[in-house]
């Protein structure tokens, strides 16, 4: 028998969401326009990984709104309703539809400490599209990655499909994701930065790095910058956790060159 599609995970408690339930709209194991080093779900299989052209046709059974609809019924005090967790969610052609069913799910309960935030993970690979952008602004909260600031740094951590563009483009695209983003929905860049235990691997963890990425940022205003480390088993074996102390001085240093009180800065 043929295994029935499953779309919700959890919830879990995460550091950055607290409560959250995962949505899972990819119909194979991870599908990604990515294979970084660090990735926390294992490698991007060579047939898996994908241009940012490149579009899943899924539309959301009536299990999806059923899966919402029991969950729902129990867990009446979630944080984040958090699109993402096994590749990248925007290569799904059917976004929005998945979107307007959670939010029509989600006005239906009255939750107990607020309602939770439609929030979604992408990688910002696709984001030069329009239309990819005209679809993600509509989403509560936005965790856009970027970790390195420069072409080479991109290419050694994220391992991009050769279609990818360039870091230049994904920087500007978040540009202008922001500025047409709707006031009263977030955007938070989330970038990881870890350390490597082989000499001829240069990690993300290097100066001309932080400062490139604090000048993108800079460029980009987005609302909120994550900077957090690998924290379960990576992809591959020589890259590794930075400490608290690193995460501090890497906020210092943003805070430093960023200089935007707007923009809050944190580290997980
Ligand atoms: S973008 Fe996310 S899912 Fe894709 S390889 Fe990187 S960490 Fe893994």
């Amino acid at each position: 028998m043929k295994n029935a599609r499953r779309y919700c995970y959890g919830p879990f408690q995460s550091r950055r969401l607290g409560l959250s339930l995962g949505i899972d709209i990819l119909p194979r194991s991870k599908v990604c326009t990515y294979n970084c080093v660090y990735c926390e779900i294992g490698h991007t299989k060579p047939d898996y990984l994908v241009s940012p052209e490149y579009r899943v046709q899924d539309p959301p059974s009536s299990t999806f709104q059923k899966e919402l609809k029991s969950r729902f019924e129990y867990t009446t005090t979630l944080n984040s309703i958090t699109f993402g967790y096994n590749g990248e969610p925007t290569l799904n052609e059917n976004i929005i539809d998945f979107l307007e069913i959670a939010k029509e799910e989600r006005d239906k309960i009255d939750w107990r400490h607020g309602e939770p935030k439609l929030t979604l993970f992408t990688n910002s690979s696709t984001l030069y599209s329009k239309k990819i952008r005209d679809r993600v602004k509509n989403f509560d909260l936005i965790l856009a990655k970027l970790d390195a600031g420069n072409d080479d740094d991109f290419k050694r951590i994220n391992c991009p499909h050769k279609d990818v563009p360039s870091l230049e483009t994904i920087i500007d695209s978040l540009v202008k994701l922001k500025e047409e983003m709707p006031k009263e929905n977030k955007l938070a860049i989330q970038c990881l930065i870890c350390d490597s235990y082989k000499e001829d691997f240069i990690s993300n963890n290097n100066d001309r790095n932080i400062s490139d990425l604090a000048h993108a940022f800079k460029k980009i205003k987005p609302n909120l910058i994550q900077v957090y480390s690998i924290a379960r088993m990576p992809a591959n074996y020589f890259v590794f956790s930075i400490d608290d102390e690193r995460k501090s001085e890497i906020v210092s240093i943003f805070r430093g060159i960023i200089n935007d009180d707007k923009i809050e800065i944190k580290y997980y």
